[in-house]
């Protein structure tokens, strides 16, 4: 079944187009697809290649939200970012200046996720990325590098994100420098990881911030549960409602065509309990989400009844 559902979505990859307003990212071919699934057993399914490294881009907002629960506690984060959903484009600029008092509605889009990257520890932009690195490689056991021509792409076209780190400097919802902000953030949407770190990730979630293959807790059993409410609302930008309805699974996609998900208790074939889910093809849609990947998470939810609906 796993296999069909495999083929199935790889026919979806030429559907979506490569992001195309980051230069580098515009020159992906959209024919890759590869997922990872995760159980608290370690066993693994595995289809393409897993190990294949790309760009985090909006999954890191989740990571950094992680972070600075962590490193300042969960209310002192929530005072500068909100938890409503928008409903807006992720990149969307409209509500910082047409609701007061400015305060970005959630994590998962970029003016809430710029604001988290400046409360991020470190002095620099480049402590704060070393700062997250280390923090996902003590997950996923790989180390993770800034791809520097996916960096220096974005870095020199981002003027959306740039107006936004002003507006949200203006308003106060911006606790350092705009430009080392703008650096750090996507410096950290740059940070490469495989699938298979992805699925990695996802278990932990699944396990509330304890990794079940280890015991090591690594979030707050609190800033689990309040990530994993972020994701499921927010997760999939102006995409969120639908696939709540018709997946019901906390998930994050980036650009670049990646997706996180987890599950909290499951069966797919011989993995079964908590599992983490990584999918990673990166033909995307016009709203910014992978076309094939959301295509297999969505027959993988439905034919093995993994909604939390
Ligand atoms: N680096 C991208 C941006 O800020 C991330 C967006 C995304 O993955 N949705 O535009």
């Amino acid at each position: 079944m796993l296999e069909q559902i495999t083929n199935e979505a790889k026919t979806y990859t030429k559907e979506g187009k490569p992001a195309f307003y980051i230069p580098v990212l515009a020159l992906q071919s959209v024919e890759q697809f590869a997922a990872c699934i995760v159980d608290e057993n370690g066993n693994y399914f595995e289809v393409g290649n897993t190990d294949e490294l790309f760009t985090l881009q909006s999954i890191s907002k989740v990571i950094n939200f992680m972070v600075a629960c962590e490193y300042h506690g969960l209310q002192f984060v929530l005072d500068k970012v909100d938890v409503e959903p928008t409903g807006d484009p992720f990149n969307s600029i409209i509500r910082l200046e047409s609701t007061a008092p400015g305060k970005p509605f959630n994590p998962m889009i970029n003016a809430g996720a710029i604001t988290v990257v400046s409360m991020l520890p470190g002095k620099t932009a480049k402590d704060r990325v070393a700062y997250v690195a280390d923090f996902l490689s003590r997950i996923t056991g790989s180390t993770h590098q800034v791809n520097e021509a996916v960096y220096c792409s974005e870095i020199e076209t981002t003027h959306r994100n740039r107006a936004i780190a002003h507006y949200l400097k203006a308003n106060d919802y911006l606790l350092c420098d705009v430009e080392e902000t703008l650096e750090a953030y996507i410096r950290l949407c740059s940070l490469e990881v495989s699938t298979k770190d992805i699925a990695k990730i996802g278990l932990m979630l699944a396990g509330n911030g304890a990794y079940p293959l280890t015991d090591e807790e690594f979030i707050t059993r609190n800033t689990a549960k309040v990530t994993k409410a972020l994701m499921t609302t927010c997760g999939l930008y102006n995409a969120s409602g639908k696939y709540a309805a018709s997946i019901g699974i906390p998930m994050k996609s980036g650009v670049s065509g990646g997706v996180l998900c987890t599950v909290s208790k499951g069966r797919v074939e011989h993995l079964e309990g908590k599992l983490g889910i990584g999918v990673f093809s990166p033909g995307i849609d016009d709203i910014g989400n992978s076309v094939a990947g959301m295509k297999f998470i969505e027959r993988l939810s439905q034919t093995y009844d993994l909604s939390i609906f």
